[in-house]
């Protein structure tokens, strides 16, 4: 039987990045799916000798496949993260953070948020000017486009996944900015009814979600807002390190036009080259990418798996196990394919 083919954009990084996508190709081989790798060269090396050529490279890459997996990369003259989220345009993160069973954390709680975030505005896009000796300003802005396309991604996939989404601001002190994201919200909240949605003022959501975390799934917040929940919920899952999330970029209709998946940590360079790296945040960025794709069952697949091996101890050193990325990538990849 012909497996259906997707082309995929592969940006390779520094560090561990290479190790990463060894892993990344092996455990694709367990699907029953083709995934055409498409891989261009983001590691310092090949941004020092290609210059920004190779940014035109990787956006053509990334627009025409619609899909793209991101190694990490170091920071030297540029960010690359930066430069492609605003060539592409990528406005929006969505981050799932959730507990992983067996991986110890302080809070016990389980916990499974997906806070989707819009990446731009908010108090983050202007760094303020001093007034006088002893002020300063900055402005806060709020714009209706992405609003609307985070609220369409957010209720999109709780429509697809059966979750209810919480939006969440201060919009009774903010009431210009925070009133137009809540107003903007509750648009496209009209045209999802079947959608359970609530409202939180900002405060008052990080007190409950520590208070009973099993109310909430899909939150949906401003720029700051989402930067800070996203930590406090790593922190509360213990998770930081494992972590995946797609930066989206939206066409005139707020539907996705561009997805790009990427893991939280970064290019380790202690432990670079040693088969140490945990892949384990690439396969969930991977996951992603599949439902991304609408191969619901085999990213949950993908997903699920890599945290069933996880909790049966099945875990690389940086998680107190005995795995090398080689042996872990085989032991999701042997049982993917007694699953699927
Ligand atoms: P960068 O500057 O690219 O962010 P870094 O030195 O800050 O690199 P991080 O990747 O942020 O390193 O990670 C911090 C620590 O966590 C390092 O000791 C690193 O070895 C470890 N680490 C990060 N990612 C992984 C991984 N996938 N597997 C195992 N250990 C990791
Ligand atoms: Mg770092």
């Amino acid at each position: 039987m012909m497996r259906p083919c997707y082309p995929v954009a592969e940006l390779l990084g520094d560090g561990i990045g290479p190790e990463l996508s060894r892993a990344v190709r092996g455990l694709a081989d367990a699907l029953p799916i083709r995934l055409e790798f498409r891989p261009v060269d983001l590691s310092l090396e090949g941004r020092r000798s290609r210059g920004a050529a190779i940014y035109d490279e990787a956006v053509e890459v990334i627009e025409s496949c619609r899909v793209a997996l991101k190694h990490p990369t170091v920071t030297a003259e540029e960010s690359p993260n930066a430069v492609l989220r605003r060539r592409l345009n990528l406005s929006v993160i969505h981050r799932p953070v959730s507990t992983i069973p067996g991986v110890p954390t302080n809070f016990t709680r389980p916990l499974d948020l997906d806070i989707v975030r819009i990446a731009t505005g908010g108090t983050y896009d202007d760094p303020g000017r001093p007034i006088g000796e002893d002020g300063a300003v900055s402005l806060r802005i709020v714009e209706r486009q992405p609003v609307r396309e985070a609220a369409r991604y957010a209720f999109n996939f709780a429509r697809k996944t059966g979750r209810r989404v919480t939006s969440s601001s201060k919009y009774t002190i903010q009431r210009a900015t925070d009133g137009l994201f809540e107003r903007v919200v509750k648009e496209v909240a009209q045209l999802a009814p079947e959608v359970p949605h609530n409202v939180e003022l900002f405060d008052a959501l990080l007190a409950k979600i520590i208070l009973t975390p099993e109310r909430y799934q899909i939150i949906l917040v401003l720029n700051e807002y989402g930067d800070f929940l996203s930590d406090m919920a790593c922190g509360l899952a213990g998770s930081l390190g494992i972590g995946a999330s797609a930066n989206l970029g939206f066409d005139s209709q707020a539907v996705v036009r561009v997805a790009l998946f990427d893991a939280a940590h970064g290019t380790a360079p202690d432990i670079a080259g040693q088969n140490k790296a945990n892949p384990t945040a690439i396969f969930l960025a991977l996951a992603m990418l599949l439902n991304q794709l609408g191969e619901l069952t085999i990213g949950e697949a993908l997903k699920q798996t890599t945290l069933d091996l996880l909790l049966e101890g099945v875990r690389t050193r940086d998680l107190g196990g005995s795995e090398t990325t080689e042996t872990f990538t085989r032991a999701v990849a042997d049982e993917l394919r007694r699953r699927l």
